[in-house]
């Protein structure tokens, strides 16, 4: 868009190319106005005024010297870290987590919160509104809320529809109830596996110049996001992605979805861990309890136990088994398999590429990259910060609009 195009009016001109200096910040990092210039294709001139207003606004901030390839010293420039956060709330099935991230998405101090079993989702969601106000008063402003939660949701309403093992968030607005409590908060939801994938994307698709991501999330609930240059592939309703909804057996156990042999049925944390501690009451295969954590799961799973292997090898066939029925439908080039189970490790990794291997045709499989992702942070938190910062900073639009600058 150029600033002579007709119909555009100056604050026009100006607010798209502070959304397209912004946009090659938080790609490029801490980098000099030169690299700004050359990103995003503006003169230095325009870029000059509108990080001055960028500075103005506490939005940006000078970060120190770099030198330039003719060895003159540029000032840096970076988002701020201070005064302006950005709140993210996930929501799972036994716990909920809280962070505050700042603009250069640095999570501060993220806190996760457990959900009693049996516990009410009034409850619950009091709770969470309880936590969130302690934040809000701790930081004294916050320039937007991400909330993201467990599938199948409905994002087009912000409608959780059915989280298995908690059927009481069933038609619960608590998306709405937050949003009443905090009016002048601009809000934004969005399924959990769609913002981890993000996230993936950001750190991993684009060194590998990977065209179509395929993000597995498997913990607690099993759910996927499809990524396809860059953008996530929402569906008709924002439901894409359901792959702890897609059948396996179709002989199999009855979901509360309507289907049969769901997935999510075999294969999460949940039904893992109660297999487990089932078994584990009554054998000697193993050094675990009946009352056995995850944590110890995972370790015992690196010791070669003898029970845990043969429970989470099972899961991971099952899990090879809906990982090859995706991409069999939408042929991703790269595959990352994270949340809790990607705690497992290699081994555990081995075992579903060697079952997808078996199940794809040999160019489709030699065709993709499958990984664990190995982020150190939470990656849904992070990727619901990205989504409220792309929509309140970078005037993105999950809806196709109406362009408003015209
Ligand atoms: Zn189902």
């Amino acid at each position: 868009m150029k600033a002579t195009q007709k119909g555009l009016s100056i604050e026009g001109v100006q607010g798209h190319n502070r959304q397209v200096i912004l946009k090659a910040l938080h790609d490029l990092g801490t980098c000099s106005r030169k690299d700004i210039s050359v990103v995003s294709g503006l003169d230095q001139a325009t870029i000059t005024r509108a990080i001055g207003s960028l500075l103005k606004d506490g939005i940006v901030e000078e970060v120190g010297l770099a030198k330039s390839d003719r060895g003159r010293r540029s000032i840096n420039l970076d988002f701020t870290t201070k005064g302006r956060h950005i709140l993210c709330l996930r929501l799972q099935r036994r716990s909920f987590s809280i962070a505050v991230f700042n603009l250069r998405g640095e999570s501060i101090e993220p806190m996760e919160y457990t959900i009693q079993r049996g516990q009410s989702a009034a409850q619950t969601f009091a709770d969470i509104a309880v936590a969130i106000d302690q934040r809000i008063a701790d930081l004294g402003q916050v320039d937007g809320i991400g909330i993201a939660v467990p599938g199948p949701f409905l994002e087009r309403d912000e409608r959780v529809i059915l989280i298995t093992e908690s059927p009481e968030w069933q038609g619960f607005e608590f998306i709405a109830e937050l949003r009443s409590r905090n009016p002048d908060i601009p809000i934004f939801s969005t399924h959990d596996a769609k913002a981890a994938g993000l996230t993936e994307w950001r750190h991993v698709a684009h060194k590998t110049d990977a065209r179509v991501l395929l993000y597995v999330s498997a913990g607690q609930g099993i759910g996927s996001a499809l990524i396809v240059g860059g953008e996530i592939y929402r569906g008709a309703l924002g439901l894409a992605g359901e792959l702890g909804h897609m059948s396996i057996n179709f002989d199999g156990v009855q979901c509360k979805c309507g289907n049969t042999g769901c997935l999510e049925l075999y294969a999460s944390r949940i039904v893992l861990m109660r297999a487990i501690r089932e078994r584990a009451a009554k054998s000697n295969d193993t050094n675990l309890t009946g009352e056995a954590t995850f944590a110890e799961v995972v370790e015992a799973y690196a010791t070669g136990d003898e029970l845990v292997t043969h429970e989470v090898s099972k899961v991971a066939r099952y899990l090879a088994q809906g990982i090859s029925n995706c991409i069999n439908f939408s042929n991703p080039d790269l595959i990352v398999i994270g949340d809790e189970y990607a705690e497992f490790g290699e081994p555990f990794l081995n075992i579903i590429k060697k079952w997808v291997e078996k199940a794809v045709l040999p160019s489709v499989y030699s065709s993709i990259k499958i990984e664990l992702s190995n982020s150190a942070e939470d990656t849904v938190l992070k990727g619901a910060f990205l989504e409220v910062f792309s929509q309140t900073y970078l005037g993105s639009r999950r809806e196709p609009q109406q362009n408003k600058i015209i």
